[in-house]
């Protein structure tokens, strides 16, 4: 007989030793960390491996982050209830699944419709309520443009300008910026209508595609 996974048992653990004890205290992203089901964003043959720390591939050359680089990428981000924040690369929805759950409002945007429409059965499933736009992230979503945060989870060859143009006075867009294989994650401020950059080291990222991505 197969044994059963302590799924709770594991998400407890990964929170303690690869989020908290590797410095991550925001209160927000700790407490949603708890809450996500991981093993429901990753493909049924590597639910095994889902609380491991390491990211995992969902198809199509795409991966699902590993925990800890979710959690510094939310950290940064700083979200508070209510805060509009715009996601480029859905993925498996797991990202999204996060920031719902501290209780922003969360667009997000996936160029593989197949990734886009399985994320959304996802979320749907666990009762969240994200948009999920199919399309190229690089240029943003204007429609419901400015936002409070960006998360971009794919390594960029340099900030694209739409995105800033579309991020709030005192906004914040969290973006690993490099080449293909390995990128800086950076923190983009905008003040007074301009982006001051913080470098919070490196990482590494499938590439953002697209018009103001990777051609
Ligand atoms: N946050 C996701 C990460 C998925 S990997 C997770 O943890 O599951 C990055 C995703 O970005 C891939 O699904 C890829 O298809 C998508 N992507 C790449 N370029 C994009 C673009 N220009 N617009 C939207 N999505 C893009």
């Amino acid at each position: 007989m197969e044994e059963k996974i302590d799924f709770e048992r594991l998400r407890k653990e990964m929170v303690r030793h690869q989020i908290q004890g590797r410095g991550i205290t925001n209160e927000n992203v700790l407490s949603a960390f708890l809450r996500v089901p991981r093993e429901e964003f990753v493909p049924l043959e590597m639910k095994n491996f889902a609380y491991d720390d390491c990211p995992l591939p969902i198809g199509f050359g795409q991966t699902i982050s590993q925990p800890y680089m979710v959690a510094i990428m939310t950290e940064l981000a700083e979200p508070e209830k209510k805060d509009k924040v715009l996601e480029i690369g859905t993925g498996s929805g797991y990202q999204t699944a996060i920031l719902c759950e501290i209780g922003c409002v969360v667009y997000s945007i996936e160029r593989i419709p197949e990734l886009a429409e399985r994320a959304k059965q996802t979320l749907e499933k666990l009762g969240y309520d994200p948009e999920i736009i199919i399309g190229d992230g690089t240029l943003g979503y204007q429609e419901n443009s400015p936002y409070k945060i960006i998360i971009v989870t794919a390594g960029a060859p340099e900030i694209p300008k739409s995105l800033v143009e579309q991020l709030d006075e005192n906004g914040r867009i969290i973006i690993p910026v490099g080449d293909m294989f390995s990128q800086e994650l950076i923190r983009g401020i905008k003040r007074k209508g301009k982006l001051i950059r913080e470098f919070h080291g490196g990482c590494q990222f499938v590439p953002l595609m697209g018009k103001e991505g990777w051609k």
